[in-house]
């Protein structure tokens, strides 16, 4: 039994010996995305191959090109293949790692959860990939899935049911993670609370509306256009206001001057210190990424003195990964998509994401 395992395991089927990818050799604009044909990567011990069908965009994809630097950012090594949330089907595996577990089987559609660990540290064998001081994102260390083929850790994957379409499921692992840890595990929103989602339009944004609605609580947010203010309105918010316009004082009338019990915000340095100052006495600030800008001026007086608390939400924990993916899976959460761009349509899709035209996510498909 356990032989024919592990011939199971090892057995090839047909893989070309090149592939599609878009590749980056120098960071720039988009001008710098290279359509090429390249070899096929070859799994190594406790990995597998996998055909790529969908990949969903982040802005991990636009910071890799452009080559972001700063501090918490991972340097890119060039040549470089960016692309971090990946659905598509299991090739082969390479040689199984002594105790390594069967997975899911050659030919079954998957998705890849993108945060790698050491596996050793007390984070790791918590669950907790994101917090190792080795921690790495396939499609950022390790090239990713904006091409035909991508290597990734096999115990990584975990099967896609059929129901559900690989351009949705594609939308989980980034943002739908990390919406569902700094809402959930982070803020542990209530019911009864009143929560302001700054950049709701975005897909983490977009997700985080959607959980906070879902968990009860009473959801207001800011959007730039009155399209996507809609939308936002349709995923579960019960109020939104114009970014452009003076949304705190709009949110602190809203809530008759008392604040929201926590306000969720990825865009940064332009935004931040009107989210502390939308929060109650002893709200929560959670945030999940610097979008727009890294260094903002705050003031401490602000936070402390009315009990203020900064949380940081970054990706998530297995449990975090896997409780979110169930509830896609019955149908309990519904990533929006934006739009959907083939392969050879990668420069549009990047522009539409950093022009931030888009509600939700915008994905690319490989495989019809
Ligand atoms: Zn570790």
């Amino acid at each position: 039994m356990l032989e024919n395992q592990s011939l199971d395991r090892i057995q090839q089927i047909h893989v070309p010996e090149t592939m599609k990818a878009v590749i980056i050799r120098e960071h720039g604009g988009p001008e710098v995305l290279n359509f090429e044909e390249i070899a096929t990567p070859c799994p190594g011990p406790g990995e597998v191959l996998i055909k790529v069908e969908a990949t969903a965009l982040n802005h991990l994809d636009i910071f890799a090109r452009k080559g972001l630097k700063g501090p918490g950012v991972p340097e890119i090594t060039l040549p470089h293949i960016s692309g971090v949330d990946i659905v598509g089907t299991v090739s082969h595996y390479g040689p199984p790692l002594p105790g390594q577990k069967d997975g899911p089987k050659q030919g079954e559609r998957v998705i890849i959860n993108p945060a790698i660990g050491c596996n050793e540290c007390r984070f790791c064998r918590r669950g907790e990939p994101s917090m190792c001081p080795n921690y790495q994102i396939l499609g950022e260390h390790f090239w990713g899935g904006l091409a035909e083929y991508v290597v990734a850790p096999a115990r990584n994957i975990i099967p896609v049911p059929s129901h559900i379409p690989s351009e949705v499921a594609a939308a989980i692992p980034v943002v739908y993670t990390t919406a569902w840890r700094g809402v959930m595990t982070v803020a542990q929103v209530n019911p009864s609370d009143v929560v302001l989602v700054v950049g709701a339009s975005g897909g983490l944004g977009s997700a985080q509306v959607e959980i906070a609605a879902a968990a009860g609580a009473t959801v207001i947010g800011i959007a730039s256009t009155r399209e996507k203010r809609q939308k936002a309105l349709e995923k579960g918010a019960v109020a939104m206001f114009d970014s452009n316009g003076d949304w705190e004082a709009e949110v602190m009338d809203w809530t008759n001057g008392q604040g929201v019990c926590a306000t969720f915000d990825a865009v940064g340095a332009p935004t931040i210190r009107k989210s502390l100052r939308c929060l109650e006495m002893g709200g929560k600030l959670v945030l999940s990424g610097a979008t727009a800008g890294d260094s903002p001026e705050l003031s401490i007086r602000e936070i402390y003195q009315r009990h203020r608390r900064i949380l940081g939400a970054p990706m998530g924990n297995w449990e975090d990964f896997l409780q979110v993916t169930n509830l896609i899976w019955k149908g309990k959460l519904t990533p929006t998509i934006h739009k959907v761009y083939p392969l050879e349509e990668i420069v549009e899709a990047q522009l539409e994401l950093e022009e931030r035209k888009h509600f939700g996510k915008i994905v690319i498909k490989l495989v019809e």
